[in-house]
């Protein structure tokens, strides 16, 4: 054996003190006791599954001024999380085999975490996607415009599903409808403006037209940060291959509280009401919420610092979720097992990918966690590029350690892996 590590196991949903017996990055026996070496003994702290994070925008290539693979798998590693999926609204845009090559090789020379790869579906490659699947993990859908991104038109859906339903991966959907949102489009000073451009109703059109455009399908289809109380009505009741997110930041923030620095939470879909962020809530309460994402997408301090139209969409969180979400679980009413299915469990059966839980035969991907050592959010602890964090003084648990594939990756706030640890995942 390479490693054991003894401590609070969460195994089958319960806790039970024993060792974790790893060898070649797998889990290969969870014992009560073993006294062989060599022996990490976490003492009484918990044993918990990494998280993976199935939307993050790393920017890279194209934006590495923002962010790169390299400090924004360091923040997914400080962050507790061993698998990043990377969205394709880079630049290039990965809509080719050759672009998806070229990101692959990016990330496999710059990333600490293990990772996955999106390809986009644009009006131009439609009728193509079968070629793409062998090199992409699964595919991106915007059916209206967001930062850098391609649109496709709602007529090209039925058709775009059809393809990658035959290729057996993912398709993710950014669930609001160009044409609605085209007809709501003005000036906008402030997030209340933002959030009448940005209108439920555009989110509620996008949501009936991936119901309609996927009847009959089988694989997986994943709606992306569910963010109101009209799109929640209509996707509440859907097939069991269709998949809903929500992101931590329409759960924390609503738009009738954020009345300072009001571009740095401009974002896609916008910050809505209480009463949208109550009803995510009670998705995630109710067990009709199936992931918990980030939808990392960091800009620089200076960009966000122009005048509110001007500013772009998108804020940072692959490194702050999971704290956060280990932090709020008693004041927010949902426990362990809901937090490690939508964040571990959940995303590793979407992506087929043999994590998320620690079990026998997967990968020996885990954190250590001091349930007691509450610590505040601060932009200057964390390690993303962008250098802020919309959660600023937010409560938050983080791991001491965070282990991939048997390596110790983090420790004690260092980082003991070489760049380019991380590998790809699942194709
Ligand atoms: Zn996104």
């Amino acid at each position: 054996m390479d490693l054991i590590v003894e401590g609070k196991i969460y195994h089958n949903g319960a806790f039970e003190q024993g060792c974790l017996v790893i060898e070649q990055g797998k889990i290969v026996a969870i014992k009560k006791t073993l006294t062989a070496e060599p022996h990490l003994d976490v003492g009484n702290h918990l044993i918990l599954p990494a998280g993976i994070d199935l939307h993050v925008h790393f920017r890279d290539p194209g934006f590495t001024h923002k962010e790169d693979f390299s400090t924004g798998s360091q923040a997914a590693a400080f962050g507790g999380i061993s698998c990043v999926f990377d969205m394709p609204n880079t630049q290039p845009q990965t809509t080719s085999k050759q672009t998806l090559k070229e990101k692959a090789q990016i990330a496999s020379e710059k990333s600490y975490v293990d990772f996955g790869l999106y390809a986009a579906v644009s009006d131009e490659n439609v009728g193509r996607l079968a070629d793409l699947s062998p090199f992409c993990n699964g595919f991106k859908i915007f059916l209206g415009g967001s930062t850098n991104s391609l649109e496709l038109s709602t007529k090209n859906l039925r058709l775009a599903l059809l393809e990658t339903n035959r290729t057996k991966k993912i398709t993710l959907i950014h669930a609001e409808d160009g044409p609605c949102l085209k007809l709501h489009e003005g000036q906008e000073n402030n997030l209340v403006d933002h959030l009448r451009c940005r209108s439920a109703e555009c989110e509620e059109t996008a949501l009936r037209a991936i119901l309609n455009n996927s009847r009959g399908l089988s694989s997986p289809i994943h709606v992306c940060h569910l963010s109101s109380c009209e799109g929640f009505e209509v996707i509440r009741k859907r097939p069991s291959n269709i998949s809903v997110g929500v992101t931590p930041h329409h759960l924390y923030f609503d738009v009738h509280t954020l009345n300072t620095k009001q571009t740095f939470y401009k974002v896609n879909p916008p910050i809505r009401s209480s009463f949208d962020r109550d009803t995510l809530w009670y998705g995630v309460q109710n067990k009709l919420i199936d992931i918990f994402e980030s939808d990392h997408a960091p800009h620089t301090e200076e960009e966000k610092n122009v005048n509110f139209d001007s500013a772009p969409s998108g804020l940072p969180g692959v490194e702050t979720q999971y704290p956060l979400l280990l932090s709020a679980m008693k004041k927010d009413h949902f426990n362990l097992d809901t937090l490690l299915a939508l964040l571990c469990e959940r995303p590793a059966q979407l992506l087929s990918i043999p994590k998320g839980k620690i079990e026998v035969g997967r990968d020996a991907d885990f954190i250590i966690v001091d349930m007691k050592k509450t610590e505040p959010i601060t932009a200057e602890k964390l390690h993303s590029k962008c250098g802020w964090t919309p959660f600023e003084g937010f409560p938050a648990i983080f791991p001491s350690m965070t282990f991939i594939r048997g390596e110790k990756v983090i420790d004690d706030h260092q980082i003991l892996v070489k760049k380019g640890f991380g590998s790809s995942v699942g194709v």
